[in-house]
């Protein structure tokens, strides 16, 4: 009978020590190898070259390194570049890496499409297969990193998890990933550097504020009205906005942490002046900023963005209120790289 074997990147420092031990080695040893695992993110135990080769084919004998595969690269006009990632199983996700003058930014997915229902989004049409594990959004990032590398000739800068996926069903795996990108052991990166984004789970943004993260959160709201969010965000009705604002206010009480609400305007659904006004009074809650996102078309037209002086009343109505607002154009449309595009059309 085949034994399956084991995804080595599963197991702890302390749990890869201990395994040497009972295979009668030195604990030490599984400190290297953790080091190859991570730090230089090897993709089998063959690159391990400071390990013996006995060693080597005892690790291949109990484990596997699941390691991702950059399937298919596109490429935008505007240096945005797209990969599709292939999993051991398989499926396939995708994140992208957004170049300005100054910083590379990796948008990294997940989970392997969403169980969220935004109307509005390409990757909630492909329901929810699975979670992605900790090494899986490692390796997303690492692969950005050496592209980032590659073609702009410095490292990766800043992490948005803004892929397909929402973040908060996925937070253990998450969190672990983020362990990894952060420590000395794995990337090294800050975590100020990193923006979580959620479509609102109250819970779970409790549960960050009580584990003390370090990275940012932005939240995607698209209206501060319930019966308007529900209608293009059907799981408002299970997460209204009052239990989210609850808990955005215990957000900011522990973490001290500015939040940044994103936010897209569509035209006949939410640019009215009420609209803006019930936004501005949900923004007065707890410290934030609001980041106006541009409308990435995915269908049939149901949803348009909404016209300029819409958004200009947004713009000057929150500055009004002293309410920091920034207008963010898309990237990578030319490739179904922005922001809800994410779909596996490939
Ligand atoms: N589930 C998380 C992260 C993935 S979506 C979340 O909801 O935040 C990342 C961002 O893209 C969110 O702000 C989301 O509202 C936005 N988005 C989804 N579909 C979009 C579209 N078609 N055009 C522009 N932004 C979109």
């Amino acid at each position: 009978m085949e034994i399956k074997k084991k995804d080595i990147r599963a197991l702890t420092k302390e749990q890869l020590r201990t395994f040497f031990e009972t295979q009668g080695d030195k604990a030490f040893r599984g400190n290297q190898v953790y080091e190859w695992l991570w730090g230089k993110a090897a993709h089998s135990f063959e690159d391990m070259t400071n390990v013996s080769k006995e060693t080597r084919q005892m690790l291949e004998a109990h484990f596997v390194i699941n390691h991702i595969k950059v399937d298919q690269m596109q490429r935008s006009s505007d240096g945005t570049v797209k990969n599709a990632v292939r999993l051991h199983d398989g499926l396939v996700v995708e994140s992208v890496l957004i170049p300005t003058k100054s910083r590379t930014t990796a948008c990294v997915s997940s989970q392997v499409g969403c169980s969220l229902d935004c109307r509005f989004c390409a990757t909630s049409r492909l329901k929810r297969m699975r979670n992605l594990n900790p090494d899986e959004i490692y390796d997303q990032v690492v692969a950005i990193d050496n592209e980032s590398r590659l073609y702009f000739d410095r490292p990766l800068s800043n992490i948005v998890f803004m892929g397909m996926g929402e973040p908060l069903m996925n937070y253990n795996n998450m969190i672990k990933a983020i362990d990894k990108i952060t420590s000395p052991e794995g990337l090294g990166m800050s975590p100020k550097r990193i923006t979580v984004s959620t479509s609102g789970v109250p819970k779970m943004i409790k549960k960050m504020a009580d584990d003390e993260v370090k990275f940012k959160l932005a939240v995607s709201l698209h209206s501060a009205i319930d019966e308007i969010r529900t209608s293009i965000m059907p799981f408002n009705a299970t997460f209204p906005l009052d239990d989210l604002r609850e808990s955005l206010e215990y957000w900011y009480a522990k973490t001290k942490n500015r939040i940044t609400y994103e936010y897209i305007v569509w035209d006949g659904i939410n640019d009215k002046k009420s609209d803006v006004e019930a936004l501005i009074k949900f923004c007065k809650f707890a410290p934030s900023k609001v980041n106006l996102i541009e409308y990435n078309p995915i269908d049939d037209g149901e949803f348009q963005q909404a016209n300029t002086e819409a958004l200009d009343m947004y713009v000057s109505m929150l500055e009004a209120n002293h309410i920091t607002v920034t207008v963010r154009r898309s990237r990578g449309k030319d490739i179904d790289a922005a922001c809800g595009q994410l779909a596996n059309k490939g």
